[in-house]
């Protein structure tokens, strides 16, 4: 992406005197950290208030890294699937493993004085390793929570089989919400996010219908040729492309529809807390990946 789209991106979703949110995510978003800045700088000047954050792979976060993402005050998201072997999904382009150079990045934002949130790509390899998630975090010090997305055949995943079975899912959450849970009542900050949504479903059962933002007009995924897409699994889904920049903004998400929650989800006892599950996953083959429904599950079942 050139500065141009960005920029134009943001100008377009947020009059001046605004707020807006964005997440830098890629490919590999800190490749461009001078954009990342240069979209920081376009917002104070033209008095939007910007709310940063960034998706990385963690590989480029040097202490100048770290130190550039500190003074953009953005929010740094980390994807690391687990400790050491359960990451092996996670290699350099000559095959090397991540992990280390992963770790030391972590290091950096703490010695920067920076907390990061992990997200695991849940599959075969790390499911029912889930609970060493909450180790690391522990471990690290720094590290505010983790987030889990399952496997989807979708991107760098298509035509990969990599998704994980019911049992090894079931085991790994146990072990990651028993793990939180003993967090909690040590006093240890750290969140779950999937536990910690199901929660506030449950706590405020308001009429709300949708998963996520992909399901709304109220956010858009921008690529670098400035096509608009409901979210970043689906940039490049033949079908999906809302428009692009170049015409405006578009005006709502005309997939919507496509997008809402599988009928058969209508009838289910869990719906107000599951809330149909992520869209993305759905759009292979027009139904959810019963591993959804496994997950919320074991989540509501661990609140009882
Ligand atoms: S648990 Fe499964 S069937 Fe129930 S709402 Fe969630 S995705 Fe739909």
């Amino acid at each position: 992406m050139d500065e141009d789209t960005a920029l134009r991106a943001v100008a377009l979703c947020c009059p001046p005197g605004g707020s807006l949110r964005i997440q830098f995510t890629g490919g590999e978003p800190l490749l461009k950290l001078e954009l990342m800045e240069a979209v920081a700088s376009f917002g104070k000047d033209t008095g939007r208030r910007l709310t940063l954050s960034v998706q990385t792979n963690g590989t480029l976060l040097t202490p100048d890294t770290c130190r550039r993402l500190k003074a953009i005050r953005c929010g740094v998201g980390v994807s690391l699937d687990g400790v050491d072997e359960a990451n092996r999904l996670r290699v350099f382009p000559d095959g090397t493993p991540c992990y280390d150079v992963v770790v030391q990045g972590i290091r950096n934002l703490g010695e920067t004085g920076m907390r990061c949130g992990l997200t695991a790509v849940v599959t075969c390899v790390n499911a029912s390793q889930l609970g060493q998630l909450a180790d690391l975090a522990l471990y690290l010090g720094n590290v505010a929570g983790v987030g889990l997305d399952l496997f989807r055949p979708l991107g760098r995943g298509a035509g990969q089989c990599l998704s994980t079975t019911a049992e090894d899912l079931t085991a790994g959450l146990r072990k990651l919400t028993t793990k939180t849970k003993a967090f909690e009542a040590a006093g240890i900050p750290f969140r779950f996010r999937e536990l910690e949504r199901m929660r506030k479903r449950k706590a405020s059962p308001v009429c709300v219908e949708t998963y996520c933002y992909a399901q709304t007009s109220l956010s858009f995924a921008v690529d670098g040729r400035g096509d608009c897409w409901p979210c970043s699994s689906l940039a490049g889904r033949a079908g999906f492309c809302l428009g692009n920049l170049r015409d405006g903004l578009p005006e709502k998400n005309c997939k919507a529809n496509d997008l809402a929650a599988p009928k058969t989800c209508g009838s289910c006892p869990s719906f107000a807390q599951c809330l149909g599950g992520c869209p993305a996953g759905r759009v292979e083959n027009g139904k959810n990946d019963p591993l959804t429904c496994v997950m919320h599950r074991v989540l509501a079942a661990s609140e009882k």
